[in-house]
């Protein structure tokens, strides 16, 4: 028997009309590439989207259309997210980190039709236009005074709308309608799309509100420094303007002074992004021997907080939360806010042994760990293997992509993470590492984030990896790559002897390297796969 309720499809326009009625007095502050500063309601940003989908009308998008980005966090960029969305076409949004190949295949692959682009990134249109798809218009997210020069057609975004209606009659769409569409950029291969539907995208702000309501709640003031350009800026979009947080843009000065000014210029509570972004903000808490006005919590993922660094923010009284997911997933799949009873009463040492995992499941999120030949493994802490999840808000195979489709799922429909990882009975995810990037030694598996969580704590160290290196005898070997805090080297010695108090002598890596810098994903990840080039041909010194 089914039930007797109304069906009203779950649609992403009314989070935003929701915010506009209720939330009058949050509001969305964005650094623009103008050079300054505005600020506005969740109602003024309605009235826009209103104005901007009319001008989306003009331009020839018709629902199922894919309309690019090319921007940093600001005011306009969560425009377009809800009057593309609200039309019922779909927000692809490009990172614009990607190479010129990339964005390329990507444009062409999405067959996008449009494309709105921050002035800063004219440039890269510019150097890219003639591999563009064909037709694709061009707009410049700016004023007519800001309007860059370039031999292209380009159109300017305040002056599409300015003469536009401030309300639109919204369709009512299937919520399976596709609302927006974001490429992982695969290590290797080409980039794959993931196509999320209005469905998934609400389900997953509500149980973002839920899992991590503590940090997302009304009068909170949230800055993302995660970008909209990659996985919605972890769902930042719809949560706050849900739950009636406001939401700070920084805009594309992402290094830790700009950060920190603009944290205690706009009394930010919680931010939220990816650990190399943190490490710039600690120096910055250092040097000024204070944490920004206001700041209360700070949401790390994308990859693992080092203990040290969640260390460092709790003991300068910032709540941790270390979260994992993936593009696939919309992305938030565990978050590692602790149980309150936890809170409350562990000491601090006890709660970083809990926070340097990555937490429980969301509503919506299912886990499992299964052996090679795919069999369950039981969630004891212990046994170890692939992760798979299913859920809500989970891709369920790649856009226009049968062949990366098959590859990710399972026979019973789990979507493949790539990641290997444990789960305790607790319900808390460990996370060992990528599958490629566990180091093989003897046929025994080494996990690089070990290594690095426990070299993170050394003093003289400002950040550092561990990668692989072929061993004509173990198979392959860790090399620790290190970036000095200072001027001071760190001997092996020290190094080991800090390692060996947490793990076996036979994981310890063979040898050290000092770098300036790590070499940075598109997404801010360090990237493994440089590393792993760089070092391809290294001689360990056991090699002879
Ligand atoms: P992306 O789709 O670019 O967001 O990358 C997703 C991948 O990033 C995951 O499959 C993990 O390998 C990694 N990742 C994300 N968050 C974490 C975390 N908290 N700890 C360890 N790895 C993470």
């Amino acid at each position: 028997m089914l039930g007797q309720m109304m069906h009203r499809p779950l649609s992403i326009i009314e989070i935003l009309k929701f915010a506009s009625d209720n939330h009058r007095n949050a509001e969305i502050v964005s650094v623009r590439t103008e050079g300054d500063i505005h600020r506005y309601s969740y109602s003024d940003a309605y009235k826009r989207v209103a104005q901007l989908a009319h001008a989306l009308d003009r331009l020839g998008v018709k629902q199922g259309d894919r309309v690019a980005t090319l921007a940093w966090n600001g005011y306009r960029h969560f425009e377009l997210y809800y009057a593309i969305s609200g039309m019922g076409a779909v927000c692809h949004t490009i990172n614009p980190r990607l190479s010129a190949e990339q964005m390329t295949y990507i444009t062409h692959h999405a067959d996008d039709r449009v494309i709105f682009a921050d002035t800063t990134f004219v440039p890269i249109l510019n150097a890219l236009s003639a591999q563009l798809p064909q037709g694709m218009k061009i707009v410049v997210m700016t004023d007519r005074d800001h309007m860059p020069a370039s031999d292209l057609d380009l159109l300017c975004y305040e002056d599409l709308i300015a003469d536009c209606p401030d309300t639109y009659d919204w369709p009512e769409l299937d919520e399976n309608t596709a609302c927006g569409l974001c490429y992982t950029s695969g290590t290797t291969g080409n980039p794959k799309g993931a196509l999320y539907s209005h469905r998934s995208t609400v389900l997953h702000a509500l149980s973002l509100c839920i899992s991590l309501g503590r940090f997302v709640q009304e009068g909170t003031r949230i800055l993302p420094v995660v970008p909209l350009f990659h996985v919605n800026a972890w769902g930042l979009p719809y949560g706050a303007p849900l739950a009636g947080a406001s939401l700070v843009f920084p805009g594309g000065a992402l290094d830790g002074p700009s950060v920190f000014k603009l944290m205690d210029d706009e009394g930010v509570n919680s931010a939220w992004g990816v650990p190399t972004v943190w490490l710039g903000l600690q120096g910055e808490i250092n040097k000024n021997g204070r944490i920004p006005r206001g700041f209360s919590s700070v949401v790390i993922g994308g990859s693992a907080a080092p203990r040290a660094m969640i260390q460092r923010f709790e003991e300068a009284g910032v709540s941790v939360c270390h979260a994992w997911g993936m593009t696939e997933m919309s992305p938030v799949g565990t978050h590692g806010i602790l149980p309150k009873a936890q809170q409350d009463t562990l000491s601090l040492t006890e709660r970083l042994d809990l926070q340097q995992f990555q937490g429980r499941r969301v509503f919506g999120v299912d886990l499992k760990i299964t052996d090679d030949a795919g069999t369950p493994l039981p969630h004891d802490g212990v046994a170890a293997g692939e992760l798979f999840v299913r859920g809500n808000a989970v891709v369920s195979g790649y856009f226009n992509n049968p062949d990366a489709s098959a590859a990710s799922m399972d026979a019973e429909g789990w979507f493949g993470t790539g990641d290997i990882a444990s789960i305790r009975p607790d319900g808390f995810l460990m996370i060992q590492d990528r599958a490629k990037d566990l180091i093989k030694s003897g046929g025994e598996w080494i996990s690089s984030i070990d290594l690095e969580n426990v070299v993170m704590s050394h003093p003289d160290v400002a950040n550092c990896a561990v990668i692989a290196v072929p061993h004509p005898k173990w198979d392959e070997r860790p090399l620790l790559i290190i970036v000095p805090a200072g001027e001071k080297r760190v001997t092996k010695d020290e190094i080991d002897t800090l390692l060996l108090k947490h793990l076996a002598r036979w994981q310890l890596p063979d040898a050290i390297e000092f770098v300036t810098e790590l070499p940075l994903t598109a997404t801010g990840k360090v990237s493994k796969l440089t590393l792993r080039q760089t070092f391809a041909n290294y001689q360990l010194p056991d090699m002879g």
